[in-house]
């Protein structure tokens, strides 16, 4: 096995395995950066990015024969091609029929890249692929049916190109991806695609975490956000850290089953901002409070579940519109609740191209992230690029560039200053 100068895999006590640093770390520094193990690109991102580097620019060229993947050249298109050719063929045969899942044409590219590996990537320097937890007897019934609609995906859309090993272990295997695979994402947080980096999986989760991801093409790049002492455990967030304690704990038990030990956990000393109720002169009553926490987090889940349909964009904005009138009377404004429908108000109207309710919501959500996100986090420089984005194409220079440069000096110290959105960022400063 090999190492990674400055930092050393070890027991976390109550964590099991678990990465910590042997030198200092200050805001902003690099931990390491680990190329991708297998990545994939999201369908949906076709045409935009190159499939193979997930380079993002205009005029990529499509490959001649299912005219789908798209590259930056004929370098890239060679080198993805033994990914590529699991799936080319079979698209032109399946027609509009073919839909493998994300996580299913993730593990056809493993299964590839298991069996003609020779030598140790150059991703799993600490831990190897095989080494990553699979929770394989903690699956609830749910989860195992997803996964084996997953199997039966791959049998049915890969079966060409591929030898299976037995079902147990392509059970083991979706199950490993689902616990350790990361979303790559861009500076605004969408979904490009999904990929699997053995060393990174080897972090643990905090709610306070001391580093943070972020994606450079396929590479992930791991940088400091506070200041790390010799010794210490390197975290980052496997969750949005918007939400309070039970929130939180619920989603990282169904998606990683486990409970987090954090000091926000223990302390939720946060929870009450986070779900603020709206002063009257007649206090709520708890119990009116409780039930509308409940409420919330129904249509959260429910919005959720319809979210994947486009066609209905108007009935979306109405369930998020009729959700936040309905919670206004119990919660402020600034509410998590609130917060999430009011996100997902601006992301529908992105969709419909209505810049100037998107641009509304945005503002209502920049003060509260502001407050509640630590002042490193993606979430809140993404809300500003955002906004900054929309300005900007409303002519709106001075306001667009102030959101800009808020976003900017987030990313700088989080993606590092070489990073090619910094200088994408600095052309639409400068634009006039
Ligand atoms: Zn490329
Ligand atoms: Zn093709
Ligand atoms: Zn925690």
């Amino acid at each position: 096995m090999g190492s990674i100068k400055g930092l050393e895999r070890f027991d976390s006590p109550g964590k099991g395995r678990g990465l910590r640093v042997t030198k200092a770390f200050k805001v902003g520094e690099l931990l390491f950066s680990c190329p991708a193990y297998s990545s994939v690109l999201a369908v949906e991102e076709r045409g935009s990015f190159c499939e193979f580097c997930f380079n993002r620019k205009q005029g990529l060229a499509r490959c001649g024969k299912c005219k789908k993947a798209s590259y930056c050249n004929a370098k890239c298109q060679k080198a993805d091609w033994p990914m590529h050719k699991l799936e080319c063929s079979a698209m032109i045969a399946f027609g509009e029929k073919w839909c493998p899942s994300e996580i299913c044409r993730l593990v056809a590219r493993i299964l590839v890249k298991k069996k003609s590996q020779k030598e140790i990537s150059s991703s799993e320097k600490m831990m190897q692929v095989g080494e990553m937890q699979s929770h394989l007897e903690d699956m609830d019934n749910k989860r195992r049916e997803i996964s084996e609609s997953d199997i039966a995906q791959l049998h049915q859309f890969y079966s060409k190109h591929l030898d299976f090993p037995d079902h147990q272990e392509l059970l083991s295997l979706f199950s490993q991806v689902s616990c350790n695979g990361f979303t790559i994402e861009d500076e605004e947080l969408s979904h490009l695609g999904t990929a699997v980096y053995p060393d990174v999986a080897l972090i643990n989760h905090s709610c306070l975490p001391n580093t943070i991801i972020t994606f450079n093409g396929t590479s992930a790049e791991i940088r400091a956000v506070k200041d790390i002492k010799p010794g210490d455990e390197v975290f980052i967030s496997y969750i949005d850290l918007l939400y309070p304690t039970d929130d939180r704990n619920n989603r990282l038990r169904e998606s990683y089953y486990f409970t987090c030990q954090c000091q926000e956990c223990q302390s939720r000393s946060q929870d009450k901002v986070k779900l603020k109720v709206r002063k009257r002169s007649d206090p709520i009553e708890e119990e009116v409070v409780n039930n509308m926490e409940r409420y919330a987090r129904k249509a959260i889940k429910e919005f959720r579940a319809s979210k994947h349909y486009r066609n209905i964009l108007f009935e979306l904005l109405e369930i998020c519109e009729q959700s936040l009138e309905k919670m206004g009377s119990v919660f402020e404004d600034s509410n998590v609740y609130m917060l999430h429908m009011m996100y997902q108000a601006m992301g529908v109207c992105l969709y419909m191209q209505d810049i100037d309710e998107a641009i509304k919501y945005g503002e209502k959500l920049i003060k509260p992230y502001s407050q509640l996100y630590s002042p490193l986090s993606l979430n809140l420089s993404s809300i500003y690029l955002k906004l900054g984005r929309l300005y900007m194409t409303m002519d709106s220079h001075s306001a667009g560039v102030k959101m800009l440069k808020k976003a900017m000096a987030i990313m700088e110290v989080a993606h590092g200053k070489d990073h090619l959105y910094m200088e994408e960022l600095r052309k639409e400063i400068a634009q006039k």
